[in-house]
């Protein structure tokens, strides 16, 4: 049985003040939540910060990109390494804001996913499909020309220390969440292209669901056999309404 994952992605948000009430919310109330893994991914300057609020807590801290170098002359990138040191055990890789507003493509990703997994990072392998790409029934072609550009470069062996989330575009933010059975369809498909390389693999990665999910629509969507917990936007900015959705998953 895969266990929950819950992950709060916080963007481009938060302030030293808001943070530090966010995360002593969070930890308090994730201390009755031993069946769930949790994990924040906070901006780059404030990782440090963070680290510090959650110390001797469960809470996992997570970043929201990575450099694919390890080090040399490119200004303005944070390295795997670093995040390493600075207490990060996650980094989100391939986010669509990544992909749609800074030009990342399919390669840059998987080379961010391989730099992340190379210093012992678990990398959070977002995919998902545009509203234009759904209508044109192309879902499962992007989701897996995503996917297979991790798989060329690192091999399907790679997502044993990795965690995937689908989050369709055209759910991120519109407070229009898949149907539960929307996104299950393409859990499953995500899964049965893993277990066409190896039965095993598929069988333990967690995949998370992304977009608009709410402590109201949580555990519908966790209980779908293929969803395995969340990748949360907005609602992992309030302490309570994140919770709600950590519990849905014990
Ligand atoms: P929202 O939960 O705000 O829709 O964002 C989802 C997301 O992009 C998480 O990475």
């Amino acid at each position: 049985m895969r266990r929950i994952l819950v992950a709060g992605n916080w963007k481009l948000n938060g302030s030293k003040a808001s943070i530090q009430k966010l995360v002593t919310g969070i930890v308090a109330g994730a201390e009755n939540l031993t069946d769930v893994s949790i994990a924040v991914c906070a901006p780059y300057v404030y990782l440090p910060f963070t680290a510090e609020l959650l110390t001797k807590s469960v809470v996992g801290l997570g970043a929201q990109d990575v450099s694919e170098q390890d080090s040399g002359a490119y200004t303005g990138e944070v390295s795997a390494s670093m995040l390493l040191e600075t207490g990060c055990k996650y980094v989100i890789v391939g986010h669509s804001e990544r992909r749609a507003l800074f030009g990342e493509k399919d390669m840059d990703t998987a080379r961010k996913f391989a730099a992340a997994r190379k210093q012992g990072l678990i990398p959070i392998l977002c995919l998902g499909e545009s509203l234009a790409e759904r209508e044109a029934g192309m879902t499962e072609v992007v989701v897996a020309r995503q996917l297979d550009a991790v798989l060329e470069l690192e091999g399907v062996q790679a997502l044993n220390d990795a965690v995937i989330a689908y989050e369709p575009v055209w759910a991120i933010g519109t407070g229009k969440t898949a149907t539960p059975e929307q996104a299950q369809a393409v859990h499953a498909f995500i899964r049965q292209r893993l277990a066409a390389l190896d039965a095993g693999v598929a069988a333990k990665v967690q995949i998370l669901y992304g977009g608009s999910v709410k402590g109201s629509n949580a555990a519908e969507l966790f209980a779908m056999q293929d969803i395995d917990g969340g990748l949360i936007g907005g609602a992992s900015l309030d302490a309570q309404e994140f919770l709600t959705i950590c519990q849905a998953g014990q």
